[in-house]
């Protein structure tokens, strides 16, 4: 097998589609799961800050810490609460000055942020960084003013932390997603590369069914495991019926060939045995035989001509060589020839020509048809008789009718008569000569010329053939 040929395998094909469908939808939903995951945690460890600051912020106000910042109990909070969310936490007064970091590098200092100043207006403010990985809360301490009873802000806790225990947290719950993860993938494998082989198993049943069929009798298997199966097997059991009739029609053809063949040769041999028994045979006993071998010979090289004209026109329109003709000119050359044929049998050839008609036909082929078709009508005819011959025309086509005075033809064998070597009536073809292919070769060229052929008969008043040729000939597949 080539390398584009396992390409092209149906069973590779649904493999990758159902291991591309799941290892897309497995890629989306971990990356939707953990930016989901972490946010949330940062979300949470927001809150748990927020919460924990308030506490501690309530607490100062009863320590009093804007006035004293020696508080052991708030200092051990506030570094208690440094150290669990890995950050550092600043206190400042009114002022905006330092009043406690637990770092302790800030006191003193003023701090004017953001955050401070909307901190002042008395709400609670967070801020989260994914870029630097930083949360940020501030929380401000109020008391109500004892005069108007309204809360004032006396100071404010500002906390910051890093979230890598988060990213510790959601990288490692990765990691482990990883390992099962790999175990799924190959689980999956496993289970697309059965998927694949089971859905083309009925495809592979077709192919072998098909391939090990050997007679035209033979059951073919039905397939119905997909609508498809089913109906390639039923296409092909259509060609089969298709090529059984040509084969037996191709054998039928051999033997009538060969029948054909065989007659004329066994007569001359009959003919040339029974001379040679004879002691002593009078020459004109000889000439006499000489004469029927010499026809047999005649009747042999006809069939045979006839067979090659049949053949060649087997193979299509390519032998076609057309031209213009003159179509009443070439009629009168064919009664011309016969003449000699019909005056012999008693027959009046009429040629009634109603219009000039020029059409495009290979010349030699179509003299041969209408040839046969005339002399048949000489040939089964009655003695006297009549053969009439009418040309006439439309803008597109041309009829040509040819009737007889003669014996007419039966009813049964009227669709026979085109078929190869079908000699009508068995007991006056052995009188009128003969092969069977004469109107075979007419309607092969008539069909060939893209034209048609009909026939109708009265037994024992005459027969009818109408001819209609398009003028212009049309090639093969042309519009
Ligand atoms: P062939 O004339 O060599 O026998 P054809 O193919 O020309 O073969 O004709 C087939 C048969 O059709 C003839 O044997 C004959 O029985 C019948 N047939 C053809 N033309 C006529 C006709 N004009 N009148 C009566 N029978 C005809």
């Amino acid at each position: 097998m080539k390398r584009s040929d396992y390409l092209k395998s149906f069973r590779l094909r649904i493999f990758l589609v159902i291991v591309l469908a799941v290892l897309l939808s497995a890629t989306i939903m971990r990356a939707a799961a953990g930016a989901n995951l972490r946010d949330r945690m940062v979300e949470q460890r927001i809150k748990e800050m927020t919460e924990q600051i308030r506490v501690t912020a309530s607490r100062m106000k009863s320590y009093d810490f804007f006035h004293d910042t020696s508080s052991d109990v708030i200092n051990a909070q506030l570094s208690q609460l440094s150290t669990v969310y890995e950050g550092r936490i600043l206190v400042m007064d009114q002022g905006f000055r330092v009043i406690a970091d637990t770092y302790d590098i800030s006191i003193g200092r003023y701090m004017i942020g953001e955050e401070v100043i909307r901190c002042y207006s008395g709400e609670s403010v967070t801020n989260y960084d994914p870029g630097s990985r930083y949360v940020e809360v501030a929380v401000p301490v109020t008391e109500k003013d004892g005069e108007t009873g309204e809360n004032i802000v006396t100071g404010i806790i500002l906390a910051s932390a890093a979230t890598d225990p988060i990213y510790r947290t959601t990288d490692d719950i990765a990691r482990r997603g990883w390992i099962i993860e790999i175990v799924l993938v190959v689980v999956m494998f496993g289970m697309a590369a059965a998927v694949a082989v089971l859905m083309a198993k009925p495809f592979e049943r077709v192919s072998k069914a098909m391939g090990s069929v050997v007679s035209f009798e033979e059951d073919l298997p039905v397939v119905s495991d997909y609508k498809e199966t089913q109906e390639i097997v039923d296409s092909f059991h259509k060609l089969r019926q298709r090529l059984k009739t040509l084969d037996e029609s191709r054998q039928e053809f051999v033997s009538n060939v060969s029948h054909e063949l065989k007659t004329p040769i066994a007569s001359i041999k009959v003919l040339a045995d029974s001379l040679n028994m004879q002691e002593d045979a009078p020459i004109e006993m000889y000439k006499d035989f000489m004469q029927d071998i010499s026809a047999e010979v005649d009747r042999e090289n006809k069939i045979i001509t006839d067979l090659l004209d049949l053949v060649r026109m087997d193979k299509g329109a390519s032998g076609m060589n057309v031209e213009n003709i003159k179509v009443n000119e070439l009629l009168e050359q064919i009664t011309k020839r016969l003449g000699p044929l019909a005056r012999k049998s008693e027959v009046d050839l009429i040629l009634e020509s109603r219009r000039e008609v020029n059409a495009d036909m290979d010349e030699v082929k179509m003299t041969q048809a209408i040839t046969n078709i005339i002399e048949n009508g000489i040939k089964y005819n009655k003695h006297p008789g009549w053969v009439r011959i009418v040309l006439d025309a439309d803008h597109q086509y041309m009829s040509l009718t040819i009737s007889d005075s003669g014996t007419g033809i039966p009813e049964s064998e009227l669709s026979h008569i085109f078929e190869r070597f079908y000699r009508g009536d068995k007991s006056h073809s052995k009188e009128i000569s003969g092969t069977g292919l004469g109107l075979a070769i007419s309607r092969k060229t008539i069909l060939l010329h893209r034209g048609s052929i009909d026939v109708s008969s009265v037994l024992g008043e005459g027969t009818t053939f109408v001819v209609k040729l398009p003028l212009s000939y049309i090639k093969e597949g042309g519009a």
